[in-house]
C-alpha cells in the first residue's frame, strides 16, 4: 500500500519546500505528495514553489490565498500584510501559472481520501480549531479521511460514534475505523511555535498518520522575504514560527 506525503500551507517558501521535498526523497515509499492548498500567498518564490510540485506531479486543492492571488477573489477580506502580498504575487507570476491556480478545485477526492483547504462546510475560509467545527466537515464527507489546512496548525480529529476527539498533530496516530480529519500544520509558515516545516505521512495500509517537522535554513527565507519588498513581518514570524 501507498505512503502519501501531506503537505499544506507552503506558501511560495521555496526553501522550506525543499528541505521537505528532500526528506520525502530520503523515505522509502512514498508515491505521491498531496497539498491542501495556499501553495501561494506570504512567501517570496510563489512561481518556484508553483513549479516545483507540478514537476512532481503533486495533487492539489484551492486555498484562499492561492484564489487571491490567481484572480484577485477574496482579496477584499484579507489583512494589509496578506493582501500586500497576494497583489505582489499577482505581479511575480506567470498568465500561465495563475491560470493554473485558477483552475485548482477547491474540494478533491484522489484515492478515496478527500482534500479541502479550510473545511466541507466552507472550503477556503473556515478555520478547523475544535471539535464542533470538525464535525461539521465530517458530516459532510464522503471518505472516511479527510485531509485540510489554512490553521497552520498540525492536528487530527476523529469522530467514534457521535463522539468527536482532536489531539495537536505529533508523533505517530492510529485513525480507526471511524472518519477522521488530518491537518499536517504548514510547510512553508508555522503557527503552532515550532518553526520548522510541519508536514505529515499517511500510510494507506496502516491506516496511520505520522505527523513530521524539518528543519530548513529560515534566514535564507528572511532575506528572499526583503529582496522581494514583501512585509517585514512575514520574515520575522518565521522564526517563532507564530
Ligand atoms: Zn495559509
Amino acid at each position: 500500500m501507498s505512503v502519501i506525503a501531506l503537505l499544506s500551507d507552503i506558501h511560495a517558501n521555496l526553501v522550506a519546500l525543499e528541505a521537505v521535498l528532500a526528506e520525502i526523497d530520503r523515505t522509502e515509499g512514498i508515491t505521491g505528495i498531496w497539498v491542501m492548498g495556499d501553495t501561494v500567498g506570504y512567501g517570496p518564490e510563489p512561481s518556484a514553489v508553483l513549479e516545483s510540485l507540478r514537476a512532481r506531479e503533486a495533487v492539489l486543492v484551492a486555498g484562499n490565498h492561492d484564489l487571491a492571488v490567481a484572480t484577485g477573489e477574496g482579496l477584499e477580506a484579507f489583512n494589509g500584510v496578506a493582501a500586500q502580498a497576494a497583489i505582489r504575487h499577482r505581479e511575480l507570476m506567470s498568465a500561465d501559472e495563475r491560470d493554473h491556480l485558477a483552475a485548482l478545485p477547491t474540494v478533491l477526492e484522489t484515492s478515496g481520501v478527500t482534500l479541502v483547504h479550510g473545511s466541507l462546510r466552507d472550503p477556503l475560509w473556515e478555520y478547523v480549531w475544535d471539535a464542533d467545527a470538525a464535525r461539521a466537515s465530517l458530516a459532510r464527507a464522503a471518505t472516511a479521511l479527510s485531509c485540510n489546512g489554512h490553521t497552520h496548525v498540525p492536528a487530527v480529529f476523529r469522530l467514534d460514534a457521535a463522539r468527536v476527539s482532536g489531539r495537536p498533530g505529533a508523533g505517530t496516530v492510529a485513525l480507526g475505523q471511524g472518519r477522521a480529519l488530518v491537518n499536517p500544520g504548514s510547510v512553508g509558515q508555522p503557527r503552532d511555535r515550532d518553526p520548522r516545516a510541519s508536514w505529515a505521512l499517511f500510510d494507506a495500509g496502516a491506516g496511520t498518520v505520522r505527523f513530521m517537522r524539518t528543519a530548513y535554513d529560515i534566514a535564507a527565507t528572511q532575506r528572499a522575504i526583503h529582496a522581494r519588498g514583501l512585509p517585514a513581518f512575514l520574515a520575522e514570524r518565521l522564526a517563532s514560527g507564530s
